[in-house]
């Protein structure tokens, strides 16, 4: 099979490899599509959780082609969804209903064989059903809606909130449509390229401006600023915007992944006297099999957001073109 391998920072060899064998508890599921997230370009930089050489590749979904031994939850010819995160079921944080600040986790495409590949063997505990008949493309944006998901929850976004969303790429687009989902009466979108502010107002932003015109956005909305701000760019201005646009009371969600080192100045007696909340997000606990709900219902809709596709050859291309801020979603389909 053929696969795209991170051998060393900043370089990609793609090669022929062998065919994986499932080990005991595991599938070998032929991935259709793998998104190419903003994760992998740290892990491409040397700067993630795992260690080179590896396959990256955690959003994806394939067929089951073979089982390991012992594996009855899933049968050969299945479609499935892969939740890359293997929590170890043993720390303090796993034994408390907190699996993702599991202290040993692993997942597909950090820190095992991920899917940039024709083939991956996966625990059979991590594929979940694809529902109904929910294409694979779509099937494989299971991880990074349900991680949005988790955002959504941990920020407590309620019907008839006012949502600002900082940055109009793949995730803010999916925040957004959660943020409506969940009963949010208005949202805007803050986002410097014209194209991503075209797709939020089609996708149920009221309003879509450049940066430097939000604030203007927040002051008019009653209480004179949003209930809920989530910054989903990885910009350390924006998180730090963010804490401007919510009104007192509001919440502040940080959910992009902004450069490790980098700060915001606080101001202790703003946070006191606003009242403000500053939340984190950490992928995508329990909210696999409700992403997926949300997908097959059309509630969440990210077909529009799959503005790139590569083939395993390209991987290189498709990494270069993320980090050009060039897409909106780029996926790896093998074949
Ligand atoms: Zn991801
Ligand atoms: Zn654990």
């Amino acid at each position: 099979m053929l696969q795209a391998v991170f051998a060393a920072p900043h370089r990609i060899v793609v090669e022929e490899a062998p065919i994986p064998d499932p080990a005991p508890g595991e599938a070998l599921v032929r991935v259709a599509a793998c998104g190419i997230c903003g994760t992998d370009l740290k892990i491409n930089e040397g700067h993630y959780l795992g260690a080179l050489p590896i396959v990256p590749g955690h959003e994806f979904a394939g067929v089951v082609e073979a089982l390991g031994d012992g594996v009855t939850r899933v049968a050969v010819g299945d479609l499935v969804a892969i939740n890359p995160n293997l929590p170890c079921r043993r720390c303090a944080f796993c034994r408390t209903g907190k699996p993702h600040l599991c202290t040993a986790s692993q997942a597909v495409g950090v820190t095992r064989p991920g899917g940039f590949a024709e083939y991956c063997c996966v625990p059979a505990e991590l594929l979940v059903p694809v529902p109904g008949d929910l294409p694979l493309a779509q099937a494989a944006m299971m991880e990074p809606v349900s991680c949005c998901l988790h955002g959504i929850d941990v920020a407590g976004v309620k019907p008839g909130d006012s949502v600002i969303l900082l940055g109009g790429g793949s995730i803010g687009l999916i925040l957004l449509q959660l943020s409506r989902a969940a009963g949010a009466s208005f949202a805007a979108v803050s986002e410097p390229r014209t194209e991503k502010r075209k797709l939020a107002l089609t996708l149920g932003a009221e309003e879509a401006v450049a940066p430097e015109e939000i604030a203007s956005v927040a002051q008019a909305l009653p209480g004179g600023g949003a209930e809920i701000a989530i910054e989903c760019a990885g910009v350390t201005a924006a998180a730090r915007q963010a804490l401007s646009l919510v009104r007192p009371g509001g919440t502040v969600l940080l959910f992009g992944v902004c450069p490790p080192g980098e700060t915001v100045a606080l101001e202790p007696y703003e946070v006191f006297h606003r009242e403000l909340t500053v939340r984190g997000c950490y992928t995508n606990p329990f909210t696999d099999t409700r992403a997926l709900s949300l997908l097959e219902s059309g509630q969440v809709l990210v077909e529009p957001l799959i503005s790139h596709v590569y083939s395993i050859e390209q991987v290189e291309e498709g990494i270069a073109a993320v980090r050009a801020g060039e897409t909106v979603k780029a996926q790896v389909r093998p074949g």
